[in-house]
């Protein structure tokens, strides 16, 4: 089958099963037109428990479509591709973290939303990226410890000043991002505001214009294009699907990728095939165990309260 006809296919069996297709913004661009939602991870797990389907296809990595499954218990989720699994979140666990906590038990742990259930569930709090400094200024006052990504806590470190011990871990995506490619990127493109993403290093972030989750820089693109003068654009330095989707969107020479390379090989194991094959065959169904999912879901729930509170996105 061409790309058209599976296109065709899965949205025919998607209505026959009565299932929701969430597509994370850094899947392949040909995954979009079966997608019901597009977006963050979060915003889909919470689009998907809203509805009255039966079945979830997270279209993205495993601790996606387990945050999936802690918000929509009674549904089933369905990863399309079993071996897509997102190599930060492997770098934290229960048990190193339990460890972690037994060293500094004074402390409020912090766990951003790419992790696995588990560590939610050891957790107090989770964040994302666009309001991981609410939810840190909001504890500042006491001991943090922040899992995994040592780039978003030590940004927000910076930021609030908070006494926080980092997690050793990093999305090696942005972790590659180097002074050099701002250095060519700015060469290439003079003239161009450069937005970052936190889970960036330091010394990269120093130099970004603007710092903000894959959203909060889409929104940033969208809200000043239009007052651009002629020889400026935006150099996005996140994954390339974000660049290349405001690429259709707007003019292209509008909008660069800060590096080629910022490619996640884990998000791109999901294909039109798979997702066919997945539907059809209800495979891999991805289940959390009900003591670690309440657990999460308590941790979850005490972000968006806070969310809530601060008013971030
Ligand atoms: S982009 Fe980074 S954090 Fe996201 S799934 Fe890939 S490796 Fe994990």
């Amino acid at each position: 089958m061409n790309d058209k006809e599976l296109v065709e296919k899965i949205i025919e069996l998607k209505k026959k099963k009565n299932a929701v297709i969430l597509v994370h913004s850094y899947q392949r661009q040909e995954i979009h037109p079966v997608a019901d939602f597009i977006g963050d991870s979060l915003a889909l797990a919470r689009e998907a428990a809203k509805t009255d389907a039966d079945m979830i296809v997270f279209c993205g990595v495993d601790f996606m479509a387990e945050s999936a499954k802690i918000l929509s218990p009674k549904k089933k989720v369905i990863l399309p591709s079993a071996d897509a699994k997102c190599p930060m979140a492997m770098m934290a666990n229960g048990d190193s973290l339990r460890k972690m906590k037994k060293k500094y038990p004074e402390a409020v742990v912090i766990t951003y939303i790419n992790s696995s259930a588990e560590v939610k569930a050891e957790s107090d709090v989770v964040c994302t990226s666009a309001n991981a400094v609410d939810i840190v200024e909001f504890y500042k006052e006491k001991k943090i410890i922040f899992t995994p990504d040592k780039h978003l806590g030590s940004y927000c470190k910076e930021v609030t000043g908070a006494d926080i011990v980092l997690w050793d871990g990093y999305c090696y995506v942005h972790d590659e991002f180097s002074i050099g490619d701002i250095y060519i990127a700015k060469h290439e493109h003079p003239n161009c505001v450069l937005l970052v993403h936190p889970e960036s290093p330091k010394d990269v972030l120093e130099i970004a214009d603007f710092i903000g989750s894959t959203s909060q820089i889409t929104r940033f693109v969208e809200e000043n294009i239009g007052k651009l003068e002629d020889n400026e654009g935006f150099i996005i330095g996140t994954e390339v699907e974000i660049g290349n989707a405001l690429q259709k969107k707007y003019p292209k020479e509008r909008i660069y990728n800060l590096a080629d390379h910022a490619v996640c090989t884990q998000m791109k194991r999901t294909t039109l095939d798979k997702v066919y094959n997945a539907l059809l065959n209800e495979e891999t169904e991805i289940f959390v165990d009900d003591d670690i999912r309440i657990k999460a879901l308590k941790a979850l729930d005490t972000m968006l309260e806070l969310s809530e509170k601060f008013g971030s996105k």
